[in-house]
């Protein structure tokens, strides 16, 4: 095995002492999850999705209504045609906000992670585009003499944009990529007025941004590493590291109608482990929670990663199989059945009944009525005398 070099390893240790520092709440296999969305599960996606998308479209609604308001300033101040040029592009930009507002009106289900991004870009371009085309038309009409606290209102701009980022729960990749296009167009608008500012003043100005930005980042990882450990902690059972049933519920709910929509199969497994309470008549319920505990850990190991795995009740879990048909889904628990579900105290293999069940074989449009029938599978496997697996009426 190849042995790290003490400083290398040290370094390691600093970054994940300060890792810990700023996300004490995660795992260190979650930390991750900070940098990119790209290994976010589905349920943190999905709920990070809704809350970004639902928090896009209150502020856009804000800007919607507050972008045209401020002509009335505008009128008193500016001479009227360039007054007019104004308004006309605040109420552009205003249709351009209740647009972005409409189209993300999608249900939770049906919101992916591009939706957050495609909600997020067009929520931070919109101002962006209007300070610019702003600063162009105040540029053009060379106005003077303009109160300094309403050209304030416009230079400030990307200010608001970046410490607006803060609201979001964005990973450091996603954070960095919306920083850089307000600085990008920060940069751009001293272009347009360099004759009245100097480059001192625009490197002071362009060093305040980076660290409104720097304290966005941290405000958005932070959010981020609260989601993470909530959503792990709703989602998973302290016991087993399955889903819980009603986390579960959710992701089967999603697999669901994405099986409906691409028209694909959709496979489900009702495990039921035969004899169970014996095992905790006979050596206790630490030895029953053992045993479930290896239970879980084998089926883990036997499905594959897109497969997830539910603790339906006690002694009952259910496994979701994506894009698998009934056969497939057969034979990967005739892999389990043959591992076997680990040992009983006494050596004796632990076995299960099993009922599979798949949407597009089963002819089921209803997703309780498929979970109904795997179950119902279940319990004849375990009338016809348990540790077998039945696939059909
Ligand atoms: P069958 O073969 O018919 O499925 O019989 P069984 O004994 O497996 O099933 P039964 O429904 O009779 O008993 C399930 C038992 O599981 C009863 C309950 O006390 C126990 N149980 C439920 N949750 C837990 C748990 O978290 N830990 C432990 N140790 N036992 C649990
Ligand atoms: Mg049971
Ligand atoms: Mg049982």
């Amino acid at each position: 095995m190849q042995v790290l070099p003490p400083h290398i390893v040290c370094n390691l240790t600093n970054w994940r002492h300060l890792l810990t520092l700023v996300a004490s709440e995660l795992h260190p296999d979650e930390y991750v999850n900070l940098l990119t969305p790209k290994r976010h599960s589905t349920l943190l996606t999905s709920k990070r999705t809704v809350m970004i998308v639902n928090r896009a479209r209150f502020i856009a609604l804000l800007f919607a209504i507050l972008t045209p308001l401020w002509c009335v300033v505008d009128y008193v101040v500016f001479p009227f045609e360039l007054w007019v040029q104004m308004t006309i592009l605040r109420v552009l930009t205003s249709v351009a906000f209740v647009a972005l507002i409409l189209l993300c009106k999608l249900k939770p289900t049906r919101l992916k992670l591009r939706h957050t991004h495609q909600a997020l870009f067009a929520l931070f371009l919109i101002p962006c585009v209007f300070y610019l085309a702003s600063l162009y038309l105040l540029d053009v009409h060379a106005v003077t003499g303009i109160p300094s606290i309403i050209l304030s209102a416009y230079t400030f701009l990307p200010f608001v944009l970046v410490a607006g980022l803060s609201i979001f729960p964005l990973s450091l990749a996603e954070n960095l990529l919306l920083t850089s296009i307000i600085l990008l167009v920060q940069f751009a608008s001293m272009l347009l007025r360099l004759h009245d500012q100097s480059w001192t003043n625009f490197f002071s100005t362009f060093w305040l941004l980076l660290l409104l930005a720097g304290t966005s980042l941290m405000a958005g990882a932070s959010q981020l590493a609260f989601i993470v450990a909530l959503v792990r902690q709703a989602v998973r059972d302290p016991l087993t590291s399955c889903f819980t049933r009603r986390s579960g519920e959710e992701l089967l709910s999603l697999q669901f109608s994405i099986s409906t929509r691409s028209n694909t199969p959709l496979a489900l497994a009702f495990v039921d482990l035969d004899h169970f309470k014996l095992v905790n008549d006979k050596w206790g319920h630490e030895a029953g929670d053992h045993v479930l505990q290896q239970a879980a850990e084998i089926i883990m190991q036997i499905i594959r990663s897109g497969d997830m795995l539910l603790r339906w009740g006690g002694e009952e879990f259910l496994i979701i199989m994506p894009d698998t048909n009934i056969y497939q889904a057969e034979a990967a628990l005739t892999r389990l059945q043959l591992a076997g579900l680990g040992k009983r105290p006494d050596g004796e293999n632990i076995t299960a009944s099993i009922g599979i069940t798949e949407r597009l074989q089963d002819k089921v449009g209803d997703l309780h009525d498929l979970v109904n029938l795997a179950d119902q599978r279940m319990y004849r496997a375990k009338e016809n005398g348990r540790n077998q697996i039945i696939i059909d009426d």
